[in-house]
């Protein structure tokens, strides 16, 4: 049985890659499509407006309009809008895969509070190499004691919030690999005489440029030598088809608060 998606943030770079995965996905088929309000894609047929295919749903600004006959839906919005979008989500009672990032302690603390109705995936990467990544850099952060700690993410112009999720969650797992407390120890900037580096600071650094689909590099660096352990997004088809993975997954599942370590089956 295919699992019926309804895509949010359809017209989008995410939207359309996610609208491809699910055409190209036996297990799974689009019920329903959404952008914002004034979108020029409104009226228009996903796969069409995707590039993938004939037909499809219509595209509507209407979130319970488009989520109606869907099993599941996907957000692939942005922070703000999925947050402003949480109400209609709970009032559809659709479970959720959420893949915005750059959500703020509130915005995230009012996801937990939908996933106590429905469920919900809340997942920065949805890809299985940067889940895999995610569980070396804890690893690795937690045996190389003492070495110090820098990241450097890479994205194309037009991303919206820094430092992207991923980086974030790879900071988390490096922080807590390392047993250091990232809100504390992160620095984010760098500029002027700004003295020696402390030996618990995690650095974190955006550069922002072209059509990157996402570049991690997490730096472990020690006297004589560093380790560098390095994830490239070569496309966003990745993340799309990790989405829709994550979609059929969730289908049927209670409600709670799911990540993809529960999908994928990287949970210790
Ligand atoms: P984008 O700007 O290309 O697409 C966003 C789409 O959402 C646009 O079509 C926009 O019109 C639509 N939209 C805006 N407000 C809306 C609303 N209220 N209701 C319905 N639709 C609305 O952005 P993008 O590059 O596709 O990225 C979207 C989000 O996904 C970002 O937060 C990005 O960081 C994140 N992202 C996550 C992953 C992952 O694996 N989790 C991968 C890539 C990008």
């Amino acid at each position: 049985m295919s699992v019926k998606i309804c895509i949010i943030g359809a017209a989008g770079r995410m939207g359309k890659n996610i609208a491809a995965a699910v055409f190209n996905n036996d297990n799974a088929e689009a019920a329903g499509a959404v952008d914002r309000k004034g979108s020029d894609a409104l009226g228009q047929n996903l796969y069409e407006m995707a590039g993938c295919g004939k037909g499809g749903p219509v595209i509507t600004d209407d979130i319970l309009k488009g989520a109606e006959s869907a099993d599941v839906i996907i957000d692939f919005t942005g922070a703000e809008p999925t947050y402003n979008n949480l109400p209609m989500y709970e009032k559809a009672g659709k479970p959720l895969v959420i893949g915005s990032t750059g959500f703020s302690a509130e915005q995230k603390k009012a996801i937990e509070k939908l996933s106590e109705k429905i469920p919900v995936i809340l997942a920065p990467n949805m890809s299985l190499g940067v889940n895999v990544a995610l569980e070396l850099i804890e690893e690795a952060a937690g045996l190389l004691k003492g070495y110090d700690i820098e990241l450097v993410e890479t994205h194309h112009n037009k991303k919206k919030d820094a430092p992207s999720g991923t980086a974030m969650a790879m900071a988390e797992a490096a922080a807590k690999g390392a047993g250091l407390n990232l809100e504390e120890n992160a620095v984010y900037a760098r500029h002027g005489i700004i003295g020696e580096r402390k030996p618990n600071e995690i650095g974190i650094q955006t550069l922002r440029g072209g059509d990157v689909a996402g570049d991690h590099t997490v730096f472990f660096f020690g006297n004589g030598e560093r380790i560098e352990i390095t994830h490239r997004a070569h496309s966003r088809q990745t993340f799309a088809q990790g989405a829709v993975t994550a979609a059929i997954w969730l289908a049927g599942k209670p409600k709670g608060l799911y990540n993809m370590k529960d999908v994928l089956g990287l949970k210790k």
